[in-house]
C-alpha cells in the first residue's frame, strides 16, 4: 500500500497510489478519513479497507497535475536522530555515540516531492542530509523493543536540511534553531508500507546534487536501528500515530567536503531510497 497527501482547493486529501494515479481515499469509501494521519490511526484493517476500496475511488488526480504535500503533512511530532551512521559519524570526527542523539524539527519544516526548500536570508551554510524516516502507525509509551517494529506503518525518503553556521555556531551548539527552519524537511514522494519493506536496515540511500552523487550508503551503516530507537524514546514520551523519525544520514555532507559544499538558488537535491523511490526539491532565495 502507497499513500500521497494531495494539495487541492478542498485542503489535503489523502490518496492511494493506485494504477499510476492517485485515488481519494475518502471518496473510494465515505467513511474512511481524508487524512493520511488519521487512516493509520485507524489501524491496519482500516488501510487494507481503502486499499481494497481504490477501484471505488471516482475522485483521481493525474500525478502530472498536482502538488504534493509531505504524506503525513501535519504529524505530532517529528523526531530525528544525529550521528546514526557509523561512516558518518567517523567523517564529521565525532565519537560513536553511545546512546541515541536526539533533536526534533517543526511540522512547520514540512514540504513534500518538487516542494521548494527555501534558503534562509539568515543562513549562510545551508546543508543537506538524506535521510529514511520511518512513519509510526501504532502509538505508545515505554514500548518494547522486540515488538516495536509493530508500531511503524511505513516509511519514506527525507531530507534533513541543515544551516551549519545555526546548529554549530550558537552558544550550546542549537541544533534545534539549525535544523527547523520553514521548509527544511522534504519527505515523500508517497509513504510505503512497512509490509512492503521487508527490511529497513538495509537499504541503499543516495542523495544526487545537481545530477552529482553526494551521498551514496546503505540502512545496514545505522548505529541505533529502528527498533532500539523506538524503545529508547518511548521511555521519554508518548509516541503517536503519524509521528515520523528522522534515522540520521550516512556520509558525504557538504560540511564534510573541502571546501565545503553549501546550498544556493535553484540546485536540485535528489534523495533516493531502494523501494521507496526519489524526493526531488528545488532551493530558492528567501523572498525569491
Ligand atoms: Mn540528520
Amino acid at each position: 500500500m502507497r499513500w500521497v497527501t494531495v494539495e487541492t482547493e478542498f485542503g489535503p486529501r489523502a490518496c492511494g497510489v493506485w494504477q499510476g494515479e492517485y485515488v481519494d481515499v475518502n471518496s473510494a469509501d465515505p467513511e474512511l478519513p481524508s487524512s493520511v494521519r488519521e487512516l493509520l490511526a485507524l489501524g491496519s484493517e482500516a488501510q487494507h479497507r481503502a486499499w481494497t476500496a481504490m477501484p471505488r475511488g471516482f475522485v483521481r488526480h493525474d500525478p502530472a497535475n498536482v502538488r504534493l504535500l509531505a504524506p503525513v503533512p501535519d504529524p505530532r511530532k517529528i523526531v530525528c536522530l544525529g550521528l546514526n551512521y557509523r561512516d558518518h559519524a567517523i567523517e564529521t570526527g565525532a565519537p560513536i555515540p553511545p546512546e541515541p542523539v536526539l533533536f526534533n524539527k517543526f511540522p512547520t519544516t514540512l514540504i513534500g516531492h518538487e516542494g521548494q526548500i527555501v534558503l534562509p536570508e539568515v543562513s549562510q551554510e545551508v546543508d543537506y542530509e538524506a535521510e529514511l524516516v520511518a512513519v509510526i502507525g501504532r502509538g505508545g509509551k515505554h514500548i518494547p523493543r522486540a515488538r516495536a517494529m509493530e508500531y511503524v506503518a511505513g516509511y519514506a525518503v527525507g531530507h534533513d536540511v541543515s544551516a551549519r553556521d545555526w546548529q554549530l555556531n550558537k552558544p550550546g551548539k542549537q541544533w534545534l534553531a539549525g535544523k527547523t527552519f520553514d521548509t527544511f524537511a522534504p519527505v515523500g514522494p508517497m509513504l510505503v508500507s512497512a509490509s512492503e519493506v521487508p527490511d529497513p536496515h538495509n537499504l541503499g540511500i543516495r542523495l544526487r546534487l545537481n545530477g552529482e552523487t553526494m551521498q551514496d550508503s546503505n540502512t545496514n551503516q545505522l548505529i541505533f536501528r529502528l527498533d532500539e530507537v523506538i524503545a529508547y524514546i518511548s521511555q521519554i514520551f508518548t509516541l503517536e500515530p503519524g509521528d515520523l523519525i528522522f534515522t540520521g544520514t550516512p556520509p558525504g555532507v557538504g560540511m564534510a567536503h573541502k571546501p565545503p559544499v553549501w546550498l544556493k538558488p535553484g540546485d536540485v537535491v535528489e534523495v533516493e531510497i531502494d523501494g521507496l523511490g526519489t524526493l526531488r526539491n528545488t532551493c530558492v532565495r528567501h523572498g525569491a
